[in-house]
């Protein structure tokens, strides 16, 4: 398979840089293609998300090399706005090849540092749905080699530091820890009051999501409009999103929030309303939200995963009913 691709690294302000990648065709697409952002002053450097080795990491490099990371930088971390693959697995080499420390929140300190406990996240322990959503041994190997295929490959990595909300993760120009669970229980995202940047983790995945970025166990509806809420209350010009393009203004960016609010609270209805009409199956959940993802393999799967995690919200709020009948799951409310 070709990868048309287009790499950039861009300026954002006196301070910020942004490495970014994309892919052209339709294909490609939806795996995702994670944001990485550097910030420096004469002393030191921070990346938040380091991300692939495939694409971030080369940018990065040819950004700045080896040798004037060392001589240029007495202070070198590493944030992660979350624990996924994409955004961390270039971590490894920094923090072996290029002496950076690296933080986490505490909740994700685990999962970055092991990546069985990633899988676990990830793929393990639903507790509603099992056997529709369970991923089997064979098709982790696959999921890995998928994964190293796109982003590079897992090495275990030492989280030194954990971040909260209120900490500040650079001093000069300053960063504040934001907590913002949605995709992830521990998703942080970065605010910079002077340059009024917000760095937000897929809490705004602006490249295949529809309302929040919801694709596991963990994800949270309520957490994540509660999150959103939080960030749009903050004076943010620019803002960096964990996968597509920088969006700029004011303005802009607080009725795009208020887009993604509006989305979220309607597919949440819609799933609703289905469940109350007639008992049915995840598969008719996923149609029934998204008519046009009958076709698309690909889309079908990322919103079988989003689906789920409105599910594990209903199911929490009001309880569903799951009975196996001839094969089929059938939900009901
Ligand atoms: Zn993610």
């Amino acid at each position: 398979m070709s990868l048309k691709l287009s790499e950039s690294i861009t300026k954002i302000s006196s301070n910020f840089i942004l490495l970014k990648y994309k892919h052209q065709s339709k294909v490609e697409r939806g795996i995702g293609s994670p944001n990485s952002v550097i910030v420096e002053n004469n002393e030191e450097i921070a990346v938040i998300d380091p991300a692939s080795w495939t694409h971030n990491l080369k940018l990065f490099l040819k950004y700045k090399n080896k040798e004037q990371i060392q001589e240029n930088y007495s202070v070198r971390k590493i944030a992660l706005t979350h624990e996924h693959w994409d955004h961390i697995l270039a971590g490894s080499y920094f923090q072996e090849k290029l002496d950076f420390e690296i933080s986490s929140s505490e909740l994700e300190k685990e999962a970055v540092e092991d990546e069985e406990i990633l899988f676990k996240h990830m793929f393990g322990d639903y507790p509603i749905l099992e056997r529709e959503m369970r991923i089997s041994t064979i098709s982790k190997k696959v999921v890995k080699k998928t994964i190293t295929w796109m982003w590079g490959p897992y090495y275990s990595m030492k989280v030194s530091n954990t971040l909260k909300e209120g900490d500040t993760f650079f001093d000069e120009p300053q960063i504040k820890v934001i907590e913002t669970p949605s995709h992830t229980s521990g998703s942080l995202s970065f605010y910079v009051p002077t340059d009024k940047i917000l760095i937000s983790g897929d809490l705004m995945d602006l490249e295949t999501g529809v309302g929040l970025d919801l694709n596991n166990p963990y994800s949270s509806v309520e957490a994540g409009l509660r999150s959103l809420e939080k960030v749009k209350k903050l004076d943010i010009e620019i803002l960096i999103p964990g996968h597509g393009e920088i969006v700029k203004g004011k303005e802009t960016i607080k009725k795009l929030f208020e887009k993604r609010i509006q989305e979220t609270t309607s597919i949440y209805n819609k799933i609703i309303e289905l469940l109350e009409t007639r008992p049915t199956t995840l598969r008719g959940l996923v149609i029934g939200v998204f008519p046009d993802t009958r076709w698309k393999i690909n889309l079908y799967y990322l919103r079988k995963y989003l689906i789920f995690a409105y599910l594990n919200e209903i199911n929490k709020k009001r309880g569903l009913n799951i009975e196996q009948k001839l094969n089929k799951t059938q939900i009901s409310i």
